[in-house]
């Protein structure tokens, strides 16, 4: 930032040539008086002024310097400009959680009127908020198979405020052609929101396809330490400047200690997620190999119905796995439950891009209220299980499967 809120702090020395990773351990940080190696925590509210006319001036001159922490503060502000610098947008909102960054980025820019595109295979909450609580205030919601390219253009033929989409999908990880539904989208005059979580923004930049905002729990992959959460959008100036009356007033703000928490995160985040994709690409090809497993939905393997465009979109397939036993059908769930609880490294949770390995049984939890119907439609089967691996040796993953498997 180029404004006086840099004031008493040191540049970060970069420049446009600087490379990702750098970035990740360098971009945004602004170094107090003490001239500390790691950043500081700046746990406070408010700021102080040492005349009543830099008052004045403060809240005359929106971002002059720092006023409030709900509207800015310098530990926040590391953390926006960092994933910012990363990401490739000018601007990120940091929020306390990835549903008030979804949430902020649905409201904070549409109106009675207006009309909503969004993808049917949506994590559990924003399909909430898209379906449920966009229509309550005059939002008119479309929803759209992942894969449905017809689907996309049908929809589409017809103005819109707004495209909101998952690539990959939770839990059967269906790849949305972005390119193709950011050109749409553009003729239709909407805006495209990429929730771009289980690609992280390591794999995936939804910015290079067209894509107007990001979103990101950072609660998931950003930490990726199960410790706390929080969230992000990012975006380019002319729409941070619609948000900005939102961010400011109705107060989605991220925790100045989540935000050190997640800074300290970022520096390791691709190194965290190259990990994770080799261990996902070695537990997918064991699993798909293994006489009990049915089924097995992975980006990264080329029995992938979508293979060619997840390369083309991601630079790896990502740490996570769906894939079923095989059981008759009545049977299923319960082959599936027998599995997961005889299993010893990997931990039953409903979180994920931790660098623990969890599993998740999404017909019984995170998909629990929808119908059977809505879940088939979804490819989710009542015994299909979904593994975000972590950073354990991949051999002991195998191991604790393979011993599981044969429970
Ligand atoms: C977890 C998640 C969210 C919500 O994030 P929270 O930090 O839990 O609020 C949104 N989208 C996807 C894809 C997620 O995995």
């Amino acid at each position: 930032m180029a404004d006086d809120t840099t004031r008493g702090f040191t540049a970060d020395g970069l420049n446009p040539q600087t490379l990702p990773q750098t970035l990740l351990v360098h971009a945004g940080t602004r170094r107090s008086g003490f001239d500390e190696t790691s950043e500081a925590i700046f746990m406070t509210s408010g700021f102080v002024y040492r005349t009543a006319e830099e008052a004045e001036h403060a809240f005359a001159n929106e971002g002059v310097r720092f006023v409030y922490s709900r509207f800015r503060n310098p530990t926040v502000a590391m953390f926006e400009d960092r994933l910012a610098a990363y990401e490739g947008f000018p601007r990120c909102y940091a929020t306390a959680t990835g549903m008030a960054a979804v949430f902020a980025s649905v409201m904070g820019l549409l109106k009675a009127g207006d009309r909503i595109v969004a993808s049917r295979a949506l994590f559990g909450s924003c399909l909430f908020i898209v379906k449920d609580i966009a229509p309550r205030f005059g939002i008119e919601t479309v929803l759209v198979d992942a894969t449905d390219r017809a689907g996309w253009e049908r929809a589409l033929a017809t103005p819109a405020a707004m495209v909101f989409l998952e690539s990959p999908s939770n839990p059967c990880l269906e790849i949305v052609d972005l390119a193709h539904v950011c050109g749409l989208a553009k003729r239709a005059g909407a805006l495209v929101v990429v929730d771009n979580v289980f690609a992280t923004p390591v794999l995936q930049k939804p910015k290079d396809f067209g894509a107007d905002l990001v979103v990101y729990s950072a609660t998931k992959h950003i930490d990726g330490q199960g410790r706390c959460l929080g969230g992000a959008i990012l975006c380019d100036e002319e729409i941070a400047a619609r948000l900005s009356p939102w961010m400011r007033h109705t107060g989605p703000s991220m925790s100045p200690f989540n935000a050190w928490v997640l800074l300290k995160g970022l520096e390791t985040l691709e190194l965290r997620v190259r990990a994770q994709c080799a261990g996902a690409d070695a537990v997918a090809r064991f699993l798909e190999g293994h006489a009990a497993v049915a089924r097995v939905i992975h980006p990264g393997l080329d029995s992938h119905p979508q293979r060619a465009l997840a390369r083309a979109q991601m630079k790896a397939g990502g740490n996570l796995i769906a894939f079923d036993l095989k059981a008759p059908e009545a049977d299923a769930k319960a082959r599936a439950f027998r599995f997961m609880n005889a299993l010893g490294v990997i931990s039953i949770s409903n979180n994920l891009g931790d660098s623990k390995s969890l599993i998740t049984h999404p017909a019984t939890t995170t998909h629990q209220r929808l119908t059977e119907e809505e879940r088939a439609h979804l490819g989710i089967r009542p015994g299909t299980v979904r593994l975000s691996v972590g950073l354990e040796d991949p051999a002991d993953l195998i191991r604790d499967l393979e011993r599981a498997l044969s429970a």
